[in-house]
């Protein structure tokens, strides 16, 4: 059959004139694929697709098929309510939403924007577009475990370890399944932002895609087979935080863990100084009322992580500190330096979970990722995602 007699025919089967996901897999449906929404963070009102490898086949709905030979672009603008779409030779179409399909496993393409050079984040899979009320709303479709992949690269740099990689082979894997359904209502499983996991592409990295491949649909979760919270941070400082200090929802499987892995690695220390103004207004956020302009009464001691910072009868939870002076922990004390205090923190992010440095040390010195999953996530099991099941609570 042509290729034109075949984009006639799908043209056909898709239904025109919607603005909901044509010929796809239903979002929630796992399939070994997932829908994942692209540039979430960026406002897009002109992208430009091209087919960096291989060929595509683009479709402008209602009405319009084409090939897109590899090095060819394709331009999808909002137009009002619709999009424009710019094909080739072709005068622009407008349409109710455009999706462009790779016609083999091997099809790499690239979306940036006017002006933008950044072409070394490449997909896989299809690119569906659709205008939504923030812009152009970019659904990208492709094996779940390329994306898997690309995530493990995004968050957790180029690959270290087989082992480390492995390791955040699962959290990965496990927050994906957990998660599958947290975009379904906007047509989509999972943004590529920092609200779910960082997706910036698929990668080449050979070990990272070897640790994807060889723990393939395994899975963490807690001994009644629900898929775990699998948080993470950078570095935890030598005991990690846990979770109901952070998010005050008390688990099992985060709480405190002391760890004498990470203490060396780069992220173990940090020292902020602050005037006493600059100190008692991060306090007045949270309601202190004092006008004290000497350090003393504001000194405390933290050897080991709590909750609360208090200063006299005045308390608030470190974590909201942390939040509002932008410092790297929650876990630090406070002391007097002449009319100023310093900050001497230890770690890196919120404390929860497993601790990234001192995971990657446990590999360099010959721990499995079991174990290494294992010493950080409480009572843990790791199993196939087939006997894994998603807690109900989690919908949105
Ligand atoms: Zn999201
Ligand atoms: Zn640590």
């Amino acid at each position: 059959m042509s290729n034109k007699g075949l984009v006639l025919i799908l043209l056909t089967f898709c239904t025109l004139n919607t603005n909901l996901p044509l010929c796809g897999t239903a979002a929630g449906q796992d399939d070994g694929k997932i829908k994942i929404r692209l540039r979430t963070e960026q406002k897009n009102e002109t992208v430009i697709l091209k087919a960096a490898t291989g060929k595509f086949i683009i479709k402008v709905f209602p009405g319009f098929g084409a090939e897109v030979e590899e090095g060819k672009s394709v331009a999808i603008t909002l137009f009002g309510n619709r999009l424009a779409c710019k094909v080739g030779d072709h005068k622009a179409l407008v349409a109710d939403s455009v999706i462009f399909s790779s016609t083999s496993a091997a099809c790499r393409f690239t979306i940036t924007a006017p002006g933008e050079k950044d072409e070394r984040k490449t997909y896989t899979g299809s690119l569906s577009a659709y205008h939504d009320l923030n812009g152009l709303l970019l659904i990208n479709e492709c094996k779940t475990e390329d994306y898997i992949a690309g995530v493990v690269r995004a968050e957790g740099g180029p690959g270290k370890h087989p082992e480390y990689a492995r390791t955040l082979a699962l959290i990965t894997r496990t927050y994906t399944e957990r998660y599958f359904s947290k975009h379904l209502s906007d047509g989509y499983n999972l943004c590529d932002g920092t609200h779910c996991q960082v997706y910036n592409g698929i990668t080449g990295d050979t070990m990272i895609i070897n640790a994807v491949r060889s723990t393939s649909d395994k899975v963490i979760t807690t001994p009644d087979s629900i898929l775990i919270i699998s948080a993470f941070h950078s570095n935890c400082g030598g005991e990690t935080s846990p979770s109901e200090f952070v998010w005050l929802t008390s688990l099992p499987y985060l709480s405190k863990v002391t760890d004498t892995f990470c203490t060396s690695s780069r992220n173990a220390v940090w020292e902020k100084k602050l005037s006493v103004e600059e100190w008692t207004g991060a306090l007045k956020t949270y309601g202190y009322e004092g006008h004290v302009n000497k350090p003393a009464p504001f000194v405390f001691s933290q050897p080991a992580r709590v909750m609360n910072y208090t200063a006299g009868s005045f308390s608030v939870p470190f974590n909201l500190l942390r939040t509002t002076l932008g410092l790297r922990s929650s876990w630090f004390s406070v002391s007097a330096d002449g009319d100023s205090l310093v900050l001497r923190g230890r770690g890196y992010g919120h404390g929860v979970g497993l601790c990234q440095e001192g995971a990657l040390a446990m590999a360099l010195k010959g721990y499995r990722y079991e174990d290494i999953i294992r010493f950080y996530y409480k009572g843990v099991v790791i199993t196939d995602s087939r006997y894994a099941r998603r807690p109900p609570e989690v919908k949105k």
